[in-house]
């Protein structure tokens, strides 16, 4: 099973349905991308390249990255789709890691890409997309589609680095196939009228999601730049309408109180089939604005890079379900397990816990990844007993859904006592002049480690007894911060992560 075979049907049944479409533009039709996908295979293989081996991707957010992806699986290639804000050493190490021989990168990223050609040994080839290598490979005579054994690795997914070096997750192409037929089985199901927008970046979630839209012929489209607003997401929901996109919770919050967005009425938004988000954690306050502007159209996963975007779910049903007596706990947590998966949460000896005790989340099931590339060890850590070890910490309640307390690398355990920094960053965003918080543990001598915040305002200046007390109301006195830092932003990375590697370092 080649993932590409999806653009070869549509290519025959779709033939003159949109594919892809920059604004409100039709870039190319099925028949078109699927003949341009064929000719992009040959040219690759031109290039050398044999079925298996990598070829990296290094672009912003184009129709054309779509384009060159498809071209490396229909290729029987493997794609190593990098994130385009990463450093230029960063992508050096992720290339020279994968042994990566071609890279496909756009104008804004070919300097980076090209001055790597002298340092990393494995690379040879760096071609422009859009450009005019990139349309004289793609009008090579077109290659038959490569056979694909659905073990065969499809999708080389490098962690995002927020803890540690970054490990390049094999997604072979039966994942993906399991993961875009749990989206059918559990978000939605998808038809050809519909379209999927492509908001956030391709090399992660947006990727990913964009699958399942591929399978069945939805239109993927893309906004003019990285930074949606308003305005364009109505005139594009009127455009391309059945439209779905996936999106970290901080651009959630931020579309959520677009003021053109918030004034827009049931009309303007019929086009708005479902916004999936995840990635990072979504704060309670940020939910509900969310839902007062957009409706019941949100769904959340819970996912990582290694069972890509699939292990628990929460439905636009349980987001509707407002008179459920739990249903402000369901939506602080992170839905239940996934068609396709077995969760559990287990003790540091790997046994399955009761309901209501927190341990590591592991989980099983033909969407979890074939290891870490050329990383034995890694990987025999990860999956031991057959289960993979997220590195989260949650638990379970009676009714089998779950709630995320943290990375286990960021519990923070002061006087003994574990404390989850997302309970303390859940309190003090309930104060009104609390836009973003943090928290992290700061070594200390006495206690072991001592409660930090980290605090953004919409400016205010908010005394620190005014947050003690917003933190005293909800939670514990022990858990409460005993340093609180003002920034005018938390560091994030583009997938909308919060960087708090890079917050304990100030520390
Ligand atoms: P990545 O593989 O880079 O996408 O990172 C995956 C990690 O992001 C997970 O292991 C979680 O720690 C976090 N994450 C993913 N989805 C959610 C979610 N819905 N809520 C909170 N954290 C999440």
């Amino acid at each position: 099973m080649n993932l590409a075979s999806w653009v070869e049907r549509n290519g025959r049944r779709l033939r003159e349905r949109p594919a892809l479409a920059a604004g409100d533009e039709v870039r190319a039709t099925w028949g078109q991308l699927a003949a341009r996908v064929a000719g992009g295979a040959a040219g690759l293989r031109g290039l050398g390249l044999e079925p298996g081996d990598r070829v990296a991707i290094v672009m912003a957010n184009a129709p054309e990255y779509l384009e060159a992806q498809l071209a490396a699986w229909h290729a029987g290639l493997v794609a190593v789709p990098v994130n385009a804000r990463l450093h230029r050493e960063e992508i050096a190490f992720i290339l020279d890691s994968s042994t990566t021989g071609v890279v496909l990168t756009d104008d804004a990223h070919a300097e980076d890409v090209e001055s790597l050609l002298d340092t990393v040994a494995c690379l040879r080839r760096v071609v422009r997309v859009p450009g005019p290598e990139w349309d004289a490979l793609r009008t090579s005579d077109p290659l038959p589609l490569t056979d694909r054994h659905r073990d065969d690795p499809a999708w080389l997914f490098y962690t995002s680095g927020t803890t540690g070096r970054p490990k390049g997750a094999t997604l072979t192409h039966g994942n993906l196939l399991m993961a875009s037929l749990s989206y059918f089985a559990d978000i939605d199901p998808v038809a050809a009228t519909d379209s999927v927008l492509h908001a956030a970046p391709l090399s992660h979630g947006s990727g990913l999601y964009g699958l399942p839209h591929l399978a069945r012929g939805a239109v993927s489209v893309f906004p003019s730049g990285p930074t949606l607003g308003g305005e364009e997401l109505l005139a594009l929901l009127a455009r391309w309408p059945g439209m779905s996109f996936f999106a970290a919770p901080i651009m959630i919050r931020r579309l959520a109180s677009d003021p053109v967005l918030v004034a827009a009425g049931p009309g303007e938004l019929a086009g708005l089939k479902t916004i999936i988000y995840g990635g990072a954690p979504m704060y309670l306050a940020d939910l509900e604005d969310a839902l007062a502007t957009f409706g019941p159209r949100l769904a959340q996963i819970y996912g990582q890079g290694e069972t890509p975007m699939t292990i628990t779910g929460l439905s636009k049903a349980d987001h509707a379900d407002r008179d459920h007596p739990r249903w402000r706990e369901r939506m602080q947590g992170v839905g239940f397990p996934r068609t396709d998966v077995e969760v559990r949460v287990v003790d540091e000896d790997d046994r399955p816990l009761p309901a209501g005790e927190a341990g590591e989340i592991v989980v099983r099931g033909s969407v979890v990844m074939a290891g870490y590339w050329e990383q034995p060890e890694a990987t025999a850590e990860t999956l031991r007993g057959g289960w993979l070890h997220t590195g989260d910490v949650g638990s379970f309640d009676d009714d089998g859904f779950l709630t995320l307390r943290d990375r286990s690398k960021d519990l923070i355990i002061s006087g003994g006592m574990n404390i989850y920094p997302r309970e303390v960053e859940e309190a003090l965003l309930v104060h009104p002049h609390v836009e973003a918080a943090a928290v992290v543990g700061r070594p200390d001598p006495e206690w072991g480690e001592s409660v930090v915040a980290f605090v953004v305002t919409d400016g205010t200046q908010v005394p620190i007894e005014d947050l003690d007390r917003t933190c005293l109301d909800r939670i514990a006195r022990f858990k409460r911060p005993k340093d609180y830092v003002f920034l005018d932003a938390l560091p994030t990375n583009n997938y909308g992560k919060v960087l708090k590697r890079e917050l304990r370092e100030r520390l």
